[in-house]
């Protein structure tokens, strides 16, 4: 596939590399050691529309297209390769434009302009203890009072849990409950815009926890408890027990981000391992790249970031053309394969670089001091699991080249 960006692609890429360069380059190591992104970074994100891009303008956002945040993800993982910055960007960029395509107007007015200033968060929280992957098999559940959803029910590994608490005005998710009879199948379930901290205040029912990871240490990870927590109405997106279609849907998006984030992270572990094999000598002042060993499987590496790369621009432009462009010749499940790709490929090609990176850099690889293990420990993050299991990606994939009904058998 032939693939170039546009001029305003272009010149918005330079001002995002020029951002990290000046702003996240400095502190990234910082932040994955002290974990935490300083708010004072987020608000400069914000000023410089680093989140809400899709997001059109009426609501606060940028009124940019997909290609230019999954630009922007890269970007900033290239400038912080342990990729928290980039997956708070990509997350506050990922679920706004889903709550953008589905929420009320209300709802949008309020919390959009907020997360697109970089005061408020808003993530996604789907996984429950019983398995991340089985979306439909959640036990949240929200009954109807009135003109209020009455929440109920544990999530666990969410990121954010922490900033959501700490932001100025707080934030939340797009979060799925079941609202139907559980008869329904995976048609029972509706998707709210969960703020448990909103304009500053934290409301009642809301019981947090935070966990410690072994990676990506800037943005935190956490669950929480919801004890008859009440959500108005006007915070349901879309309408009620179609919850599980518009998360699918924002899956594939967030998917994207995801696949883009390592690609960003994968592209600066090959950079400094191309100076550290071109530096290193031995045998007789040989240098590590001239084996060919080493350049070979150096070439073979880039190979496999470079098609995880095309996989996901190709997806990203089909965003564009599906929600921005609303071509009528697709569907949103258009989507699943070529995102199912991208996601399947780019963690593990980035996990698969950072492995025989750390290898070329020898012991200086397993000490702390070469960073290196801290874009493993990130983007591995992306292979066990966060936005969908690589398993997950492979049941999409096969599913829809075979059909449902031959898989399940
Ligand atoms: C750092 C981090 C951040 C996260 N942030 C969020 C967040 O913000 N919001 C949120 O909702 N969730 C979040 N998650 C959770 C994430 O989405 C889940 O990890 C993921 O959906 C998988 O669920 P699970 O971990 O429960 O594993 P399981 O679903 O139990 O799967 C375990 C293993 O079984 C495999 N498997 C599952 N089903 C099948 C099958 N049918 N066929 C073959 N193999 C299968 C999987 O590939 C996986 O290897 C995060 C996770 C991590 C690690």
């Amino acid at each position: 596939m032939y693939f170039e960006f546009t001029e305003d692609e272009e010149i918005f890429r330079e001002s995002v590399e020029e951002f990290s360069r000046r702003y996240i380059e400095p502190i990234w190591v910082d932040i994955d050691e002290k974990n935490t992104i300083p708010f004072d970074l987020i608000k400069k994100m914000g000023e410089q529309g680093l989140f809400a891009i899709p997001v059109s303008e009426e609501y606060g956002g940028m009124g940019g297209s997909f290609m230019m945040t999954t630009i922007a993800a890269e970007v900033i993982a290239y400038y912080d390769p342990a990729v928290a910055i980039a997956v708070y960007m990509l997350l506050n960029n990922g679920w706004p434009m889903a709550l953008d395509l589905y929420g009320t107007d209300e709802a949008k007015g309020e919390i959009l302009p907020k997360v697109a200033s970089g005061d408020a968060f808003f993530g996604i929280a789907s996984t429950e203890s019983h398995g991340g992957s089985d979306v439909a098999g959640i036990k949240s559940f929200a009954k109807k009072e009135g003109d209020v959803w009455i929440a109920n029910g544990e999530k666990v590994f969410i990121s954010g849990v922490r900033e959501v608490q700490e932001l100025p005005a707080g934030g939340g998710w797009f979060y799925l409950a079941k609202t139907g009879s559980l008869d329904w199948g995976h048609r029972n379930i509706t998707a709210f815009a969960l703020l448990p901290k909103w304009n500053g205040k934290l409301k009642d029912g809301f019981k947090p926890t935070l966990y410690e990871e072994i990676g990506r240490g800037g943005l935190s990870s956490g669950g929480f408890i919801l004890e008859d927590f009440e959500i108005e109405d006007k915070y349901r997106i879309g309408e009620e027990n179609k919850g599980f279609y518009y998360v699918l849907e924002g899956f594939n998006i967030a998917r994207i981000l995801v696949a883009a984030a390592c690609l960003g992270s994968a592209q600066w572990a090959l950079d400094q391992a191309a100076e550290w094999l071109k530096n290193r000598k031995l045998f007789n002042g040989r240098r590590l790249s001239s084996f060919q060993g080493i350049h070979f499987r150096y070439a073979e590496l880039y190979a496999e970031l470079e098609a995880a790369r095309l996989f996901t621009y190709r997806a990203a432009r089909l965003v564009d053309k599906l929600y921005m462009e609303k071509d009528p010749t697709l569907k949103p499940r258009d989507l699943n394969i070529p995102v199912a790709l991208a996601k399947l490929k780019a963690p593990e090609a980035a996990v698969r670089i950072y492995e025989e990176v750390l290898k070329w850099y020898g012991a200086y690889g397993y000490m702390k001091e070469s960073n290196i293990y801290r874009g493993w420990l990130g983007t591995f993050s992306y292979v066990i699991g966060a936005e969908g299991a690589q398993n997950i990606m492979r049941l999409i994939i096969a599913r829809d080249l075979l059909g449902g009904e031959y898989i399940r058998e």
